[in-house]
């Protein structure tokens, strides 16, 4: 696996039963609760949860700009809860990556090393290596005002890639630009990552742009990690209904369970077929439990009436142009969505009418 082959293994930030309350007494707010969280090496890894869940907090405890109120951080291996940013071999990307505008674009990648008090000739090669990673070898005599934001977005990674720290914390650094820009970086993002091997902690609050770049993920809600894993473990084999409804559209069914084999579970569908369902991680429920398991839309196919392993009645269906979404009820009315990918001319199901459904295999 791709996570495998970039990452040694190797932690890089371990973080140990820490909290972040903010302010004091009964009016103090915890925005970090317990949380428990290794980063390997070389990994990308992104912080992903809605507005507010606290993952910005957790970056700024991870570069040392707030304190944890209880708990350990170690960053490769040294333990640095309570030090401030200085003493960190981080650095951070803002989503308002303000350039010096008064600095050209040179100046403005070599600021950090200057601070640093590095030798002219290493800072000018420094520089000259960082243009030509973000490719903007040819604007590097130019102010911030006059390249496009998507290059000013270029210019802030190499300023904070330059002094080549072990870590770079990115906290939703693309949420500024348009999406097809935000396409480019995202792939220009992962390219960086891979080429200089430094570890990346990237929040968002986006989750295709975490499905698509991360080599895991960690879902936040309300200060709590909530599930740590790979895209695929997350899409797939969500551990809380949260999780599972945050990543994407997604089916509910209530089951009971008939039996656990490996890393799957035979469940009693409502109508009584039994179908295989994949289990999270770890997880392991007992026969006779009532189970929620989660069939993503594009894990089922209308099938003739009668056949498949579920019966529903179809309510509606609407065209997207690549696919169609077709909104059906199941037995007890409980609602289920279909996506159909629209590859030739489907005729669609008419409202109303009874059909079958055919589960993915271990959906
Ligand atoms: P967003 O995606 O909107 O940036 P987030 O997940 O990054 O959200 P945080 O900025 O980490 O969320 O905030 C988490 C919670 O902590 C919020 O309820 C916020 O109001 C609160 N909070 C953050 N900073 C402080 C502070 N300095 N004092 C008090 N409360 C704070």
């Amino acid at each position: 696996e791709r996570s495998e082959r970039l990452s040694t293994g190797t932690a890089e930030i371990e973080i140990t039963s820490l909290s972040k309350v903010f302010g004091a007494g009964a009016s103090g707010f915890r925005a970090l609760s317990d949380i428990d969280l290794t980063i390997r090496q070389g990994e990308f890894f992104t912080l992903l949860g809605p507005s507010g869940c606290g993952k910005t907090t957790l970056l700024r405890v991870i570069a040392g700009f707030e304190q944890p109120t209880e708990g350990s951080l170690r960053i490769n291996g040294k333990e640095v809860a309570g030090e401030g940013p200085n003493s960190r071999p981080v650095n951070t990307v803002f989503q308002n990556y303000a350039l010096f505008p008064h600095m050209s674009v040179a100046q403005n990648i070599g600021f950090g090393l200057k601070m640093l008090g590095r030798a002219r000739s290493e800072i000018d090669a420094t520089v000259a290596e960082m243009l030509k990673l973000v490719q903007m070898e040819a604007m590097a005599e130019r102010k911030p005002a006059e390249i496009s934001g998507g290059q000013q977005q270029r210019v802030a990674l190499a300023r904070a890639l330059a002094p080549r720290p072990r870590v770079l914390l990115l906290d939703e650094p693309l949420s500024a630009l348009d999406l097809k820009l935000r396409k480019g970086m995202q792939t220009e993002l992962k390219r960086l990552q891979g080429e200089t091997g430094i570890t990346f902690v990237f929040v968002t609050h986006d989750q295709e742009e975490a499905l698509t770049m991360s080599d895991r993920i960690a879902v936040m809600s309300a200060g709590r990690i909530l599930q740590t894993g790979s895209p695929h473990q997350i899409y797939h084999t969500p551990r809380e209904r949260f999780v599972a409804d945050f990543i994407g559209d997604t089916n509910f069914l209530q089951v009971e369970v008939a039996g656990v084999d490996g890393d799957g579970a035979q469940v009693k569908l409502p109508g009584g077929a039994v179908h295989r369902a994949r289990l999270p991680q770890g997880m392991r429920p007992d026969t006779g439990a009532r189970v929620t398991v989660v069939i993503r839309p594009e894990q089922a196919q209308l099938v003739a009436p009668g056949q498949g392993a579920l019966a529903a009645q179809v309510e509606k269906s609407v065209f997207f142009g690549t696919d169609t979404h077709v909104h059906l009820r199941l037995p007890g009315d409980a609602p289920f969505i279909l996506r159909r990918q629209n590859t030739g001319a489907l005729a669609e199901p008419d409202p109303g009418s009874t059909v079958g459904l055919a589960l993915a295999e271990g959906a």
